[in-house]
């Protein structure tokens, strides 16, 4: 729904938001000066919805601040203090190992920087939680404590980087970016890195397969316009690398610092501005974080409909901000965090650290694969009583076993092994000949991958028993399958590589570095079958009841009629965004037959015959 506008300022840069054309420093400034806050409010949660529907995330986490000894003495810092003063501590590997519980999925790890601590001590904490707590991901050191190791032990920054990551980190914290300011810099913090050693820091990390966070400290002596600049470097680097997972604004706790009086916390409508505006100025970032720690948790349930779709998580025992004077919670439960979110009217969604949904807390969950094959069947979607969450195809399959998902667009597979608990429900994806959403990336002729490796994609459930079955059935021969994880860009060690959805689509388009050869599975599957392929079916739970039913159905019929009508207007700026032409877009969707018909069935079976004769898929 399009906002009332009060300030008419606002009006061309919605008409750019809904073209999917990016906002200038300009624009920034005129959403940040516009008193017409809910206008703001619904713009970012406009792009909010589109990027992640009605979910919003969270993570049990525990917090770990390993020590508060510090060499430098940032003006804004209230947590550091230097060796020998009598609140200084330093936590030993058995201390932080004592603090974590087998629930936790995320450790994130930062504090001071002591001038005695050996190299191998980090390690081991990362090390250490990683053998023992195998299920959390480790999140560690920001990117000025990695500028610190490289400097003190003498290491080059990928060295550094490789290393914890051979010990079992997974991620970095986005915290020591402040605000990418030399002014400021030079008056807060002179000794700590600037924008450009931690942009580095973090391209390095991206180019390893580590993505990472990033902050913006908000509300102190920065201007608006340092802000923006903070958000267009942030959103320049994204471009190049796609390696940020997370935006997080993080509100000033002017606490002692004597910077600002000690009461003098952001305003709510500050940082409600402040998450919208970076919502709608990191167009390419996937998640906005609100966290709660340092906004409150009321602040912070208002912004989850201001563009946020994170609340941080459980956080643990937190000592950086509270030191400061931060007034929330040392740490919220599960059931509270559940509870805030539900109150805003959204999707509670425990996630891991790569942002894959683990549980669903939520009644009437539509399922959504959130690539451009399926955008006929949401773009017109009505949701009344349903909310509607955007989940990869083979994550879908695991909240569906555990009766998460009530509806929505199933990979077959999870659709054959959930037959007995799911109606079909006659619409899905079925490709004609060609897809070009599911592709085989390949050095080697399909002959030639024989005993070779094949990296696939963590996203999918129907794709890979596609490729197994043409392997064996169709060309007699075996492969194995290696499951490509989040985050993993260095493809080389790999003969082959499976991509789908919109990142194959991408791929296909502009080609993948070292693969000269692409395969469409579809086609593949059309040359040899002479049959349509059906990638996901829409189905029901069972126990749903009828009148539920019935309503989800015309819901479904409506949306795909409109859509039909004119695929361009509704698929257009998904496809643009792809990089695809209007023509690309129509032409591609008109590849698929949405609703499924004598063939399709014919088809279904054939394939479920054939995923019976060949080996169980197995994936390491
Ligand atoms: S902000 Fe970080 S680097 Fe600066 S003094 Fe505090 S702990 Fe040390």
């Amino acid at each position: 729904m399009s906002p009332n506008f009060r300030d008419t300022n606002l009006l061309p840069i919605w008409q750019k938001i809904q073209n999917g054309e990016r906002l200038s420093l300009e624009d920034g400034l005129i959403l940040y000066n516009t008193n017409d806050i809910i206008s703001l409010g619904k713009m970012a949660n406009y792009v909010q919805q589109k990027k992640s529907g009605d979910a919003v995330y969270f993570v049990l986490n525990q917090k770990i601040e390993h020590t508060n000894i510090c060499v430098l003495s940032c003006k804004f810092c209230d947590f550091a203090v230097k060796k020998g003063d009598p609140d200084a501590y330093e936590m030993t590997t058995e201390e932080i190992l004592s603090k974590l519980t087998p629930e936790i999925m995320e450790v994130h790890i930062t504090g001071g920087m002591p001038a005695d601590w050996e190299w191998e001590r980090y390690v081991d904490i990362v090390r250490s939680i990683h053998e023992k707590f195998p299920q959390a991901d480790v999140k560690a050191y920001t990117a000025v404590e990695i500028d610190f190791f490289h400097k003190k032990f003498k290491m080059p920054i990928e060295e550094v980087l490789r290393q914890l990551q051979a010990a079992g980190l997974r991620t970095m914290p986005g915290g020591g970016a402040e605000v990418f300011s030399e002014r400021v810099r030079r008056l807060l913090f002179n000794q700590k890195i600037g924008a450009k050693t931690w942009l580095d820091i973090h391209k390095t990390a991206h180019k390893l397969g580590i993505p990472t966070n990033s902050t913006m400290l908000y509300g102190h002596i920065e201007t608006l316009e340092e802000r923006l600049i903070h958000m267009l470097k942030l959103r320049e680097t994204q471009d190049e690398t796609g390696g940020f997972l997370t935006f997080i604004p993080l509100a000033f706790q002017p606490g002692d610092t004597n910077i600002k009086p000690h009461d003098q916390f952001t305003s709510a409508i500050d940082d409600l501005k402040t998450i919208a505006v970076s919502r709608l100025m990191l167009d390419n970032f996937p998640h906005i974080k609100a966290y709660w720690v340092m906004l409150t948790e009321e602040v912070a349930s208002v912004a989850l409909n201001f563009g946020a779709d994170d609340m941080d998580g459980t956080v643990g025992h937190e000592r950086i901000a509270h030191d400061a004077g931060a007034t929330s919670p040392m740490e919220l439960t599960k059931e509270h965090i559940i509870k805030i979110i539900k109150d805003a009217g959204k999707i509670p969604v425990e996630r891991d650290v790569y942002y894959n949904p683990l549980n669903v807390y939520s009644d009437h969950v539509i399922g959504k694969i959130p690539y451009l094959n399926s955008i006929p069947f949401y773009a017109n979607f009505e949701k009344r009583q349903f909310r509607i969450l955007p989940v990869v195809p083979r994550r879908m399959g695991v909240l569906n076993s555990k009766g998460q998902i009530d509806a929505g667009l199933f990979s077959l597979m999870d659709y054959f092994s959930e037959e007995e608990n799911l109606e079909f429900m006659n619409w899905g994806l079925a490709s004609r000949d060609q897809v070009k959403s599911v592709m085989l990336f390949s050095k080697e002729g399909w002959l030639d991958l024989n005993g070779k490796t094949i990296g696939i994609t963590d996203d999918t459930a129907t794709s890979v028993q596609l490729l197994n079955v043409l392997l064996e059935k169709k060309y007699g021969v075996q492969a194995r399958f290696e499951r490509l994880h989040a985050g993993v860009n260095d493809l080389s060690g790999y003969d082959a590589v499976l991509l789908i959805g919109d990142e194959a689509m991408r791929r296909n388009k502009y080609g993948l570095n070292g693969f000269e050869l692409v395969f469409d599975l579809a086609k593949e599957w059309y040359d040899w079958k002479k049959l349509p392929f059906v990638f996901a079916v829409w189905a029901v739970k069972k126990t749903l009841d009828d009148a539920t039913k019935n309503e989800l159905k015309e819901i479904i019929e409506r949306s795909l009629e409109k859509s039909e009508l004119d695929f361009v207007a509704v698929a257009g700026l998904h496809g643009k965004e792809l990089g695809w032409s209007a023509q690309e877009t129509k032409e591609y969707l008109e590849g698929f037959n949405f609703r499924l018909g004598e063939r399709e069935r014919e088809a279904m079976q054939e394939f479920r015959t054939l995923v019976e004769e060949v080996e169980t898929v197995s994936i390491k």
